[in-house]
């Protein structure tokens, strides 16, 4: 099994170290070079793709650049299992590449709260540790969308289909569950 983590900008070397702790073998995306390698390298059915957090404004602008863009969206139309923390969960909505159908509200926790800690239930996992940098959350979300968090009574992770995003970042905290979690949807376990 392989993961190829969106590496243009953000938190990706946190993510990397919980899949490698995890025995997962990875490569980072940075241009369509390597994601051709990635998908000639990997089997279907054996591979999936993380976002990480960082800036949505500027890892869409990259992914545009590099031509990277059409070829992940249609990946994940296909089925390819997604993993999208905090930006990457941006990224995924309608706005952005328009594969899930949710809306995210940005910045959503205004300046003051910009960031915070917390402990809420997780759907089908229980309690899991919860960390928030200039988060958004899921502001709308279609009948496909099942919500599995709720923070404050807002909706902080999402599941549909091969999708799965949260508004936080799993990989800051050592609770490796939401990352065995998509491990589980990539071996179509879950
Ligand atoms: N505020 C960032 C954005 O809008 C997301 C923050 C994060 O990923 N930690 O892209």
């Amino acid at each position: 099994m392989k993961i190829a983590i969106l590496a243009l900008q953000g938190a990706f070397a946190e993510h990397e170290q919980m899949l490698k702790h995890l025995g997962t073998d990875t490569t980072f995306i940075r241009n369509l070079t390597d994601w051709t390698h990635f998908i000639s390298s990997s089997l279907e059915g054996m591979r999936g793709v993380l976002f990480p957090g960082g800036e949505s404004t500027a890892m869409m602008r990259i992914m545009k650049d590099e031509g990277l863009f059409n070829p992940i969206c249609e990946a994940i139309l296909g089925d390819m299992p997604v993993l999208g923390t905090c930006a990457g969960l941006i990224l995924l909505d309608r706005d952005h590449l328009d594969v899930m159908d949710i809306l995210a509200k940005r910045n959503a926790y205004g300046r003051q709260l910009g960031s915070f800690c917390t402990e809420e239930e997780f759907k089908g996992i229980g309690r899991v540790p919860m960390t928030f940098i200039r988060a958004p959350y899921i502001e709308e979300a279609g009948p496909e969308v099942e919500i599995l968090a709720h923070v404050d009574g807002k909706a902080v992770a999402a599941r549909q289909r091969n999708m799965l995003v949260t508004a936080f970042h799993p990989e800051l905290t050592d609770d490796t569950r939401i990352h065995e979690l998509f491990l589980k949807m990539v071996k179509a376990e879950a």
